[in-house]
């Protein structure tokens, strides 16, 4: 096998008869989960480096630009646990990151640690295939040219790829028009325009308000509504930091015992075993609280119990009837088709009084559907609207849609977006039967938490394995069948006690601008079990000597 000890970094391409391959891993993603993965891989000392298909480092917060955007997680749960001098030198301005500080946070951490000398961007792959006799990655790149690798870490996201609506005349329209993914880098000034937004879900909720305060008018489309509520930001001053310094140990011991990855507890004390009042004491504590408090802190029947989620959810419709002051309008935003917390619920900061506002109009795109995109406008079933900026908040091609991008072909020439084609299937959510030597970090089938919790699970788990490979002078690992079909399995049941089944959601597959995404399709895209439970099992399988995966 190869010594993965670093050479000279090299950028060459792959030539007839030269030994081994370029690289010993390849890291595709320069995100979140891939700034981590090189991290403990060159200090390893192998030879590895980052492919990253755009201009910069950054992944989501490099690409989500819009007014308003920002992690609805508590910026100091989201930042690395690994690095001490990281967690002592950065200063978290707001208790939920804007998207500019993110960027700035990832970054630093790059600059930190020299990653950037370790990346190369615009280094878009386009195709990948599984070399059996060498056990070797051949990568095809968008600039023509080939590099080969021993393994490959793919940490290209979960919400990497926007999909725009299937509506007649998309390109047809003069004006600027962009997807909220695509929001340009240079500042736009929207003062004196007429904005559109295509969409109500939590990218539109958090840009909604921030347009309307800009725009000369904004009009949204919205098709079904989605449950929200307050995010609770805040700044962070410099005593408030000192003592979440302090407290960073303990900050992420919660978040490793937690469900979600967050500091939010459920409550247990069992929704029937309290009295109405005490629930709505409760309620009324978490809408007042920051971030994911009101889903992940509530009472688990919420999630499970049918009268438990339809108490809870007509408490949230109250709030919203409080907050807008037309009646008939504050109906129209509150989703009669699903209950609170069934989605992924978007947090906001003043979105429902936005309605309120002179300088915005509100189209019930269920009631006068979208026909087209005109040269100046947006035409529905009832009118015309003229506008100068049509923005496109309509989602993602979620989980799989950043693999299917690329032509992955694994054991005899199998596709993997063939073998995904109803869904994914993995072991793990870290490997696919079919396609040695891959490992996926945060892909579809982990445990659904704070983003990098999870990553970071992920990219331990993975290094582990890899240095096992490098110590025991291994060469090939890949998931057994049986294994994989009994994860999929478990995956498959981790969905059953959860009213999150019925979810019309990304989640679930849902997207109605794709084919085989409809409605009822299930696609079983995350691990429902939680993130303690999913750490168990992942240490279980290192633990018992990997024995779901033939090593040879
Ligand atoms: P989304 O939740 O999938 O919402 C897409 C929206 O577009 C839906 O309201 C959908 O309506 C609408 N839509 C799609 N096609 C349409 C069409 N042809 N005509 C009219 N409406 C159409 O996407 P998203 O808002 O971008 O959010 C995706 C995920 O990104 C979130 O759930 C969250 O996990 C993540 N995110 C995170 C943060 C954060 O951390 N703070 C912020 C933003 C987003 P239907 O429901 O009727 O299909």
């Amino acid at each position: 096998m190869n010594n993965p000890v670093v050479a000279e970094q090299s950028e060459q391409t792959s030539e007839p008869g030269v030994q081994g391959p370029d690289y010993e891993v390849v890291v595709i993603g320069a995100g979140v989960g891939g700034i981590y993965q090189i991290k403990r891989l060159i200090d390893l000392g192998v030879k590895a480096t980052v492919l990253e298909g755009e201009d910069d480092l950054g992944g989501t917060w490099y690409r989500n630009r819009y007014p308003g955007a920002r992690f609805d997680s508590e910026s100091f749960t989201y930042g690395y646990s690994w690095d001490q001098e990281i967690l002592d030198e950065w200063h978290w301005t707001e208790m939920f990151s804007p998207q500019p500080e993110t960027l700035k946070y990832l970054n630093f951490v790059a600059e930190k640690f020299g990653l950037r000398e370790h990346m190369q961007f615009n280094c878009y792959v386009e195709k990948m295939v599984f070399d059996e006799g060498a056990n070797t990655w051949t990568l095809f790149l968008k600039d023509g040219r080939i590099l080969t690798t021993h393994f490959v870490l793919t940490a290209i996201g979960l919400l990497s790829v926007p999909t725009l609506p299937r509506i007649d005349g998309v390109d047809d329209y003069k004006g600027q028009a962009f997807h909220t993914f695509n929001w340009p880098h240079e500042p736009i000034n929207l003062t004196g325009q007429r904005v559109a937004v295509i969409g109500t879900g939590a990218t539109s909720i958090q840009l909604i308000p921030e347009v309307a305060k800009e725009a000369a008018h904004l009009t949204v489309f919205q098709r079904r509504p989605n449950w929200a509520a307050p995010l609770n930001n805040r700044e962070i001053s410099e005593e408030e930091m000192a003592e979440i310094r302090s407290r960073y140990d303990e900050i992420f011991a919660t978040c490793a015992r937690t469900p979600g990855g967050f500091e939010h507890e459920p409550d247990r004390r069992g929704f029937y075993t309290v009295s109405e009042e005490e629930r709505r004491e409760l309620w009324d504590r978490l809408y007042d609280g920051p971030g994911f408090g009101i889903w992940l802190q509530n009472f688990v029947e919420i999630f499970m119990d049918e009268n438990a989620n339809a108490e809870f959810s007509e408490y949230i419709a109250e709030r919203i009837r409080q907050r807008v002051d037309d009646p008939e309008l504050a109906e129209k935003l509150i989703p009669k088709d699903h209950g609170f917390g069934i989605q992924r619920v978007p947090l906001e900061t003043g979105y429902f009084e936005t309605y309120n506002r002179d300088n915005v109009t509100f189209v019930d795109a269920s009631e006068t559907p979208i026909e087209r995109i005109t040269e100046s406008g947006i035409q529905t079933s009832d009118q015309h609207y003229e506008f100068d900026i049509i923005v496109y908040a309509t989602g993602f091609d979620a989980f799989t849609g950043a693999f299917d991008r690329i032509d992955i072909r694994g054991v005899n020439g199998e596709s993997l977006r063939d073998k995904w084609a109803d869904g994914p299937v993995t072991y793990l959510g870290l490997l696919v039967e079919g396609f040695p030597n891959l490992l996926m970090i945060s892909g579809p089938q982990t445990a659904s938490t704070n983003f990098p919790r999870g990553a970071e699970l992920a990219v331990n788990w993975a290094t582990e394995l890899l240095e096992h490979m490098w110590s025991s002078e291994l060469s090939r690992f890949e998931a057994t069948p049986s294994a994989e079909q009994d994860w999929f399995d478990h995956v498959v049941k981790m969905y059953e006690p959860f009213l999150l089944k019925t979810a019309q959601s990304w989640i679930t597959g849902y997207n109605s601008n794709l084919d085989g995404h409809e409605y009822g399709n299930t696609r079983y895209n995350i691990y429902n079990g939680g993130g303690p439970k999913y750490a168990d099992r992942l240490r279980q399988e290192a633990q018992d000597g990997y024995q779901g995966l033939n090593i040879d």
